[in-house]
């Protein structure tokens, strides 16, 4: 008889490999070998669409931490480090080829997981982490230092100074479930660039796709222990891989409570930290707008991955002449947008990844309407099976209300207006957070001058959510510290080492 997951495989026509892949008994990776946790315990991979239990991975602990960390100490000691830069560029050339080759079951594996839509995931996630494989890759042969002239107070030396950047070591990685594989991706690829080793720590709701990746690295030729794989909870898994002595540096996304518990153990053993944290990114519609042309936009900006994104534009401001004109195209094309599983082609929006997260976002939603709020669309959740939560649109909001101030992470848009330049600053920097915000007008001499004066880490104009691998990304204010992408990623899993002769 057909499992309930296996009654759910064909129900979603979900392809041979990724079937194959969730059918296998789910192990984490630690040296060369594909392993349960030490304490035999497991955790359960759902399907956030239809409650549905898929199957299980190990829950690892302090224990499965600490042989990680030994195998990516040995490696980092071993060969890796030490390889020629062209030899580690190939390799992760290969890891790009091969997400390409297996690019459909990466969509589907974190469809599954997520409740994402498969066919976006293909486009954007699966996309994104092969275009920044391949970027990434390509910097493992460009990491340089300098020559510097000195000033020695000694007339008959002459100095010869320069500057090495050397890997940081191992590096322990930690990454929440909203996009499982560009996560990691995003952490993995770039110390590997550098010549570090790695302990990834993905999030309990979706660790398919990270798992997935780890044997595909393996096929490349990055040999084992290069990159560990641990499976398990926050509080057990990624405290022990946090506060471990064993680690060089911690590169954490995630919220921001979370990210200050990390940092405070990173100083403890001054590990390096990384933190790219939450966010509350305002959208600014100035007057000039085209309600038509930027609603689209605007819409993609908060209903994508279902408000699940970290810079997702969830306080609205429009300058007063088009409030109603964007929020009543705004609220009708949400209340239009058909929910269903991701792996069903004709969904508009999944469901969130978790009951938990289903409970948090509706739980923001009754405290703004209970503050006063008004629901314009949506409101909460849809009746029957699955996480899901209605696209919903708040309006006569306050700025000291919850639903403004704090990170909802779901589909829920608060809008208001304003009146003037002034405002509009003041009400986009007025949160603890500074990760990204859009500003909307032809008009380019305004543009110009908001965009010094956001706090924001990015600035977006007439888009929204768009990363690219070259482009630096980091938060400002309580959004976090350092830049992912671009040169400073590769930066942030390096030393700098200074080095005078005497000649
Ligand atoms: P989270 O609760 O902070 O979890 C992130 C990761 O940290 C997960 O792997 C989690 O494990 C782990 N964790 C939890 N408690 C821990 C602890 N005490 N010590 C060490 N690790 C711990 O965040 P989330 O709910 O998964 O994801 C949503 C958050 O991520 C949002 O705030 C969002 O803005 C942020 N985010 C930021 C970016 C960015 O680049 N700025 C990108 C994406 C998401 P568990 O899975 O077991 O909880
Ligand atoms: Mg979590």
């Amino acid at each position: 008889m057909a499992t309930a997951a296996e009654e759910l495989f064909t129900a979603y026509n979900l392809g041979a490999d990724a079937q194959a892949f969730v059918a296998k008994p789910g192990k984490m990776l630690i040296g060369a070998e594909w392993v349960d946790a030490q304490s035999g315990k497991t955790l359960d991979v759902i399907d956030p669409a239809s409650e549905t239990v898929l199957t299980t991975v190990p829950a690892g602990d302090k224990n499965d931490i600490d042989a990680a960390v030994r195998a990516a100490r040995a490696a980092f000691e071993g060969p890796w480090s030490s390889l020629p830069p062209t030899v580690r560029e190939l390799m992760l050339f290969r890891v790009g080829d091969l997400i390409e080759k297996h690019a459909e079951e990466f969509a589907q594996l974190d469809s599954l997981d997520n409740g994402k839509s498969a066919t976006v995931a293909q486009q954007v996630d699966v996309g994104m982490a092969i275009a920044f494989t391949r970027y990434m890759a390509g910097w493992a042969t460009k990491i340089e230092g300098k020559t510097i002239d000195v000033s020695l107070p000694f007339p008959d030396v002459q100095g010869f100074a320069y500057t090495r950047r050397e890997p940081v070591g191992v590096v322990g990685a930690i990454v929440p479930w909203n996009f499982p594989l560009i996560m990691a991706v995003w952490k993995i690829i770039p110390a590997l660039a550098a010549g570090c080793t790695v302990v990834l720590k993905p999030a309990e709701e979706t660790s398919l796709s990270a798992l997935r990746l780890g044997e595909l690295i393996l096929e490349a030729g990055i040999p084992p222990g290069v990159v560990n794989i641990v499976t398990g909870y926050g509080e057990d898994a990624g405290a022990a891989l946090a506060s471990h002595t064993g680690i060089n540096k911690i590169a954490f996304t995630g919220s921001t409570e979370v990210g200050k518990l990390i940092g405070k153990s990173a100083m403890e053993n001054m590990t390096r930290v990384s933190l790219e944290l939450g966010g509350k990114s305002p959208m600014i519609v100035l007057e000039d707008a085209d309600v038509d042309r930027v609603v689209e936009g605007l819409s993609m900006g908060i209903w994508f991955n279902h408000g699940q994104v970290c810079t997702a534009g969830s306080r609205l401001y429009v300058q007063k002449n088009k409030f109603d004109a964007v929020v009543e195209k705004m609220a009708s094309a949400a209340g239009a947008m058909k929910l269903g599983p991701g792996l069903d082609p004709t969904t508009q929006m999944g469901p969130l990844v978790s009951k938990k997260q289903q409970e948090r976002v509706c739980g923001y939603i009754e405290s703004g309407l209970a503050e006063g709020a008004t629901a314009v669309t949506g409101g909460g959740k849809p009746e029957g099976k699955g996480y899901f939560v209605s696209p919903t649109v708040l309006t006569n909001t306050r700025e000291d209300m919850k639903v403004v101030q704090e990170e909802i992470f779901g589909p829920v848009l608060v809008a208001s207006p304003f009146s003037d330049e002034e405002e509009a600053v003041r009400l986009a920097n007025a949160t603890r957070y500074g990760l990204a915000a859009s500003i909307w007008s032809n008009d380019l001499s305004k543009v110009q001058r908001l965009i010094p004066r956001i706090k924001a880490g990015t600035v977006w104009v007439n888009t929204h959510n768009i990363l690219d691998a070259a482009l630096p990304f980091g938060g400002y204010k309580q959004s976090g510290i350092g830049r992912e992408m671009g040169r400073d990623a590769v930066t942030m899993y390096t030393e700098s080492k200074s080095v005078l002769m005497f000649v």
